[in-house]
């Protein structure tokens, strides 16, 4: 008899986005009439830049002649890629990194799950919470956690509360963990860490021979020069960090999927034996044998990003959604709400109004205003009286759901 992987079972059954869906659907059906705009959301809306669309109609051209033609390629991406994000994302920015540490692939989302392949099933995991739902189902899938308790908190992870009470930046462990989640600017929150706190993060690492994951996909987002950008802006990460970056929320590409991981040469981690290991060297052959590369159509369309016009276009797109995320800050709060992110990330982050529940503000807003967020609770314990705003929308979408939250 067939058996199944039991640790699925454990899996709260996707409680969030679903649960988002009834309510909106039960209302919706009551109210016919009610415009709802949707500012709950994680994707995209504007299109993509015309500089990666052109590059992408000539790749299909070069597929149609014998010459130019291209089957399978390299499994770690194609160079000409590689090196335009080790020159323009890395190096100047002075990241010593070299475009063959530089791994691409079809999203970040699957290599913050798969990246899970490379170690043990013995290591003692460190999330945020609120939290990326993706970094603790992944580990829940590969069976390093127990069930969850009444707060919905998965038993054998660490969960490390990000909450206004500390800037929402998570405290360092007193205890070792081995590997550590980070996301900088942050989804949920929107916020963003300083030099000082990651430098503190990798000197922890350091010393307690941990390996920091660090999902960078709104890096584009940042606009207060003093933030980092990259995790190897800090002295050390190279021998303690993973990066992930992905083209989905800078170039739009959550659709067209191309993103890339970072594993320095100089990075190890312990066998059983006692014996250091190249990750590098792992994560090249868990990728050779389990993947086949991103098509050469969509690595064009990337690498269109790195042209004079593709910075710019992609320039103009984050900043369209910044606006949005400043009007979104402003309305909020002239409304006299407590928000905070939104400055350096397309999240708004909201205090819910008179200690209502992430929940009770859902309705509200969903019932008064027919506007729909997400509610921080959602994003685990500690997001429990919060709620996201995404200020990836339309400007019309953005201005009329501002205008109905304000009057
Ligand atoms: C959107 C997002 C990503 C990007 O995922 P892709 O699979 O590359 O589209 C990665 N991490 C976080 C936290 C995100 O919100």
């Amino acid at each position: 008899m067939a058996t199944v992987n039991d640790h699925y079972l454990k899996l709260k059954a996707g409680y969030l986005f679903p649960e988002i869906a009834r309510r909106v659907s039960a209302f919706a059906e009551a109210n016919p009439e009610a415009p709802l705009i949707k500012l709950g959301i994680g994707d995209v809306t504007e299109p993509l830049p015309e500089a990666c669309r052109q590059a992408m109609i000539q790749a299909v051209q070069d597929l149609g002649s014998r010459d130019t033609f291209k089957g399978y390629g390299p499994e770690q991406g194609y160079a000409w890629l590689r090196e335009k994000i080790a020159t323009h994302d890395f190096q100047a920015r002075g990241c010593d990194i070299d475009a063959s540490e530089i791994f691409i692939s079809d999203g970040s989302k699957c290599d913050t799950g798969n990246i899970l392949d490379i170690f043990g099933d013995n290591n003692t995991i460190a999330v945020t919470d609120p939290v990326y739902p993706v970094y603790v189902d992944t580990n829940v899938m590969a069976g390093h956690t127990g069930s969850t308790n009444e707060r919905g908190e998965y038993e054998g992870l660490v969960y490390l509360p990000i909450t206004a009470e500390n800037q929402f930046i998570a405290e360092i462990p007193s205890h070792k963990v081995d590997l550590i989640y980070l996301c900088f600017p942050n989804n949920p929150t929107g916020s963003v860490a300083t030099k000082a706190h990651l430098q503190a993060w990798v000197n922890y690492a350091r010393e307690h021979g941990s390996v920091i994951f660090f999902d960078a996909a709104y890096e584009a987002f940042i606009s207060d020069p003093e933030i980092p950008h990259s995790i190897y802006e800090i002295e050390g990460a190279r021998n303690c960090a993973i990066e992930f970056r992905s083209f989905s929320k800078n170039a739009g590409f959550t659709g067209t999927r191309c993103a890339l991981t970072v594993v320095p040469k100089t990075l190890t981690a312990k066998a059983a034996d006692g014996t250091d290991v190249e990750l590098w060297k792992l994560w090249n052959r868990r990728q050779s044998t389990k993947f086949n590369g991103v098509s050469y159509i969509v690595q064009r369309g990337a690498e269109a990003v790195y042209s004079e016009a593709g910075q710019a276009q992609i320039k103009a797109l984050v900043n369209f959604y910044l606006d949005n995320a400043q009007i979104i800050r402003e309305q909020l709060t002239a409304a006299g709400l407590q928000v905070y992110g939104g400055v350096n990330a397309p999240y708004v982050w909201v205090q819910t109004p008179n200690g209502l529940s992430s929940w009770d503000f859902f309705d509200k807003l969903l019932h008064i205003c027919h506007v729909v967020g997400t509610p921080g609770s959602g994003f685990g314990a500690a997001g429990e009286g919060y709620f996201r705003i995404s200020a990836f929308n339309s400007r019309n979408n953005v201005e009329t759901a501002m205008q109905r939250i304000t009057q």
